[in-house]
């Protein structure tokens, strides 16, 4: 199997090391997405991974920054060839009621989780066209589905990613590039781990499998999607949530 190079923005995150563990269990050439005022802990990431036996690389950028992103996918592409792999899983929450947001808490999360899609796939999309391979899949959440209460900005952005990734799965179909979503539920990681106890158990309560995900959860659905047998399947949106939309 050719060994292809991916790039997960948010890679050092709690689902994006799960999916750079899975990829590199693919035997792809792992690059993860780290923010700029992050590299003294990226560093430290890269060397637990490393003695974990992951041999992972990394890159620092700012996906809400169109500018830094371009760098970012350059710099991959000089060391290590043209990113075929493209998981774009950089997120942030910015929590309250509509009547208590700022316009900041908006265009921050807006910025980051949906702007930062754009940022980064217009910058590798190119590359895979030429290659004639690509395999691009979008984090979402069940809350772009549904809506979240005290979300109207991450249930926003979130419902934008899978119309991004309808109209470029579109937009690449004959070009051996395929765009999906993957809708996760509730996942352990730092993102979710900011939620009161009080609400976390009424969250849990309502998931019908009664637990949230690992992140290895995930990472299982990423994996699946970037394999060359998933060439069938485009603009695609998976949930993974334990049947919480069910709910
Ligand atoms: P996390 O906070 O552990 O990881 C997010 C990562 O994104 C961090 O490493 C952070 O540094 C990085 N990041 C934030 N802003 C960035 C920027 N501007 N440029 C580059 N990197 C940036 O959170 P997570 O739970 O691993 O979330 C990963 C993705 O999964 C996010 O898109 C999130 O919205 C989505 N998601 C998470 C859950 C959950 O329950 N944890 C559920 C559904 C969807």
């Amino acid at each position: 199997m050719t060994k292809r190079v991916a790039l997960i923005t948010g890679g050092t995150g709690g689902i994006g090391t799960a999916v750079c563990q899975e990829l590199c269990g693919q035997d792809q050439l792992v690059v993860a997405g780290f923010l700029p005022s992050e590299s003294e802990q990226a560093e430290t990431w890269r060397g637990t991974m490393r003695s974990k036996g992951h041999a992972v690389e990394i890159v620092s950028g700012d996906v809400s920054n169109f500018d830094s992103s371009r760098s970012m996918v350059r710099e991959v592409e000089t060391k290590h060839g043209p990113i075929e792999i493209l998981v774009n899983c950089a997120g942030i929450t910015r929590d309250k009621t509509l009547r208590k947001m700022s316009p900041d808490d908006w265009q921050a999360v807006i910025d980051t989780n949906l702007n930062g899609v754009f940022n980064v796939t217009r910058n590798v999309v190119d590359g895979m066209i030429e290659s004639g391979y690509g395999r691009v899949v979008n984090i979402s959440s069940v809350n772009g589905q549904k809506g979240q209460f005290g979300q109207t900005n991450y249930s926003a952005a979130k419902a934008g990613v899978h119309g991004f990734t309808m109209a470029l799965a579109q937009e690449l179909a004959n070009k051996g590039v395929t765009v999906n979503t993957i809708s996760p539920g509730y996942v352990d990681t730092p993102m979710t781990d900011v939620i009161p106890e009080d609400i976390k158990n009424q969250i849990v309560g309502a998931i019908p499998i009664g637990d949230v995900a690992d992140p290895s959860d995930i990472a299982r659905a990423v994996g699946f999607f970037c394999q060359e047998q998933a060439a069938y399947i485009t603009g695609a949106n998976l949930p993974v949530n334990g049947g919480l939309y069910m709910s």
